[in-house]
């Protein structure tokens, strides 16, 4: 057991390849659950967007495209607070 929260899931899935970072995962489970989370946002992601490309004629459609990029906001800057915490100091 790790003391602390493996940080590495934000470089190798900025900057390494996709191998790379599903070898990783197989041995990490914090990392597990940060593509989790990924995987979430993902499938959120590809729910709306047929609707985003629609013409927005449905404000329902907004409200869930925007729900979702608000979502993805929170995750972008949770991973900057993350390595602006590693890079400090
Ligand atoms: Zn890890």
């Amino acid at each position: 057991m790790t003391e602390k929260k493996c940080t590495k899931y934000e470089s190798l899935f900025t900057f390494s390849s996709e191998e790379e970072l599903k070898e990783h995962l197989d041995e990490c489970e914090d990392c597990r659950r940060e593509q989790e989370e990924m995987d979430k946002i993902s499938e959120l992601i590809q729910e709306v967007r047929p609707y985003y490309f629609q013409k927005r004629t449905n404000s329902i459609n907004s409200f869930k495209v925007a729900c979702v990029l608000f979502i993805v906001r929170i995750c972008i800057l949770r991973i900057f607070w993350h390595s602006k915490k590693q890079h400090s100091f």
